[in-house]
């Protein structure tokens, strides 16, 4: 009666551990072990490893940015528009000498 010393499967802990994931280090069967690159890798890992692959969140980053950048465009674009009426209006009121209390 030494079975339980055995390895089990982290998704059937009734089936005997095979091998062993070099991702999360979990026991698994034959039936859930994948080879990916030459390693052995359960579904699980192999699951985020592709989707990492595929960059979901990098697409999300990219819009992210895209919203910052047009939002950060338009606030240039404001500044500059004001900073031209001001600069338009200085000099009258510069001669007027209104801004100074006149003197
Ligand atoms: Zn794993
Ligand atoms: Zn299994």
């Amino acid at each position: 009666m030494g079975s339980l010393a055995a390895n089990r499967c982290f998704n059937h802990p009734d089936r005997e551990a095979v091998a062993l994931c070099s991702s999360c280090g979990r026991h698994y069967c034959r039936e859930c072990v994948t080879e990916h690159h030459g390693r052995m890798t359960c579904s699980h890992c192999l699951r985020q490893l592709s989707g990492r692959d595929k960059g979901g969140k990098n697409r999300l980053i990219l819009a992210v940015r895209g919203v910052e950048m047009a939002a950060g465009l338009t606030l240039l674009w404001l500044i500059l528009y004001y900073i031209g009426r001001v600069l338009i209006l200085l000099p009258s009121s510069f001669h007027e000498g209104t801004i100074w209390g006149g003197g």
